[in-house]
């Protein structure tokens, strides 16, 4: 099986497990504030890191002050991480449309989502994509509204590297473009922002961080806010710090799958591509395309039967008990619907980027 997704990480990540192992400091100490020094260089903006990317994205809401009573408009084509972060601060998630085309927050829906409420958005960069965030910041300037943007699949993205931005959050878990095994960082230029992360994420205790990294505790201190076991550990942050160091060599293997797609796709009319990935910017993660809806489900049986795994990204929120709209988002549902993932990971080859592009080939003939 072609998988969709999968981890390269060998024999340099376990060498710096091992490293950790003997040092046997296990907690967040001098790896995570290596780790973060690193980020920080790489993106050109300080960054935190913490224990996953959904822990990134509500330590960033909280940050914000956001909490019961407010709304945070989000796009429902998002893994649902994007809105346990916002729900779980006390907030209202509230499901906003994407563009039919890109797959991205749709700026004319986010206008009848507004109501006093309304503290911030929450911009999600599906497939690698950043399209019209500079729209959505100025948007966001100009309302007075925060702008989190949910950065899980665009770590790497050349555009964002010293980026205007409010608070960017990553994620670091197994399957995205740089992984920590799990793990998360938050990007912001907002010392406020900075700072309340980094109690927030060791139960609120003041100051715990900059005490954890020189294998410190704190035996006498303050809590002045809510805070989480959200910290990331000196085990993640020594994988994460190989992967981060190995950036431009898996950046060019998934760059090469993708141009490779491209170059086949572009010829057949029945795949529809996210125009954005082509660009040599992007790190891509993951590799969805459309397909016509009513072919869907067999075209993801007939890869499935060839070794070909696939999947669908994402499954809407407005759908979800717990996040559903009392209105409807029809471009969601549209573009949901054509919407399958085909494999995209450092550890496939040419050869087996060849095969799909072979099975899917196969596939459209029939039609
Ligand atoms: C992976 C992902 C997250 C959550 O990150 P975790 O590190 O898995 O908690 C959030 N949003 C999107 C779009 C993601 O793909």
């Amino acid at each position: 099986m072609i998988r969709l997704s999968c981890p390269d990480v060998g024999e340099q990540e376990l060498q710096a497990i091992a490293t950790v192992f003997e040092r046997a400091y296990l907690g967040m100490s001098k790896e995570v504030k290596a780790f973060e020094e690193e980020l920080t260089d790489f993106l050109q903006m300080p960054t935190v890191c913490v224990n996953n990317g959904t822990g990134a994205l509500q330590l960033a809401l909280q940050a914000c002050g956001i909490g019961r009573g407010d709304e945070v408009i989000v796009p429902s084509l998002t893994y649902v991480a994007s809105f346990q972060a916002i729900s779980a601060t006390g907030a209202n998630a509230v499901a906003c449309d994407v563009d039919a085309h890109t797959g991205l927050m749709d700026l004319e829906d986010v206008k009848k989502r507004l109501t006093p409420r309304t503290k911030a958005l929450m911009y999600v960069h599906y497939a690698s994509q950043i399209g019209n965030r500079q729209q959505v910041l100025d948007f966001a300037q100009e309302k007075g509204l925060r702008l989190i943007e949910d950065a899980a699949h665009s770590f790497g993205h050349a555009d964002l590297i010293n980026a205007p931005a409010d608070i960017l959050c990553w994620s670091f878990d197994g399957l995205k473009n740089v992984t920590a095994g799990e793990g998360g960082g938050v990007s912001t230029n907002n010392q406020e922002v900075l700072s309340h992360i980094r109690d927030g994420r060791l139960l609120g205790v003041e100051g715990d961080s900059q005490k954890r990294f020189n294998q410190q505790r704190s035996w006498a201190f303050d809590v002045k806010h809510q805070g989480w076991r959200f910290h990331m550990s000196d085990v993640m942050a020594a994988i994460g710090r190989v992967q981060l160091r190995r950036f431009q060599e898996l950046h060019q293997k998934r760059r090469a799958i993708v141009e490779a797609y491209f170059k086949a796709f572009r010829s057949m009319p029945w795949i529809g591509l996210f125009e954005e990935i082509a660009s040599p910017k992007v790190s891509p993660y993951p590799f969805p395309v459309r397909v016509p809806s009513d072919q869907r489900e067999a075209f993801q049986d007939f890869l499935k039967e060839r070794g070909v795994e696939t999947g669908r990204l994402y499954y809407p929120n407005h759908w979800l008990t717990f996040y559903k709209t009392p209105y409807e988002l029809p471009q969601t549902d549209a573009i949901y619907a054509q919407l399958t993932a085909i494999p995209l990971n450092p550890k496939m080859t040419l050869e087996d980027a060849g095969r799909v592009i072979e099975v899917v080939g196969e596939f459209f003939k029939k039609l």
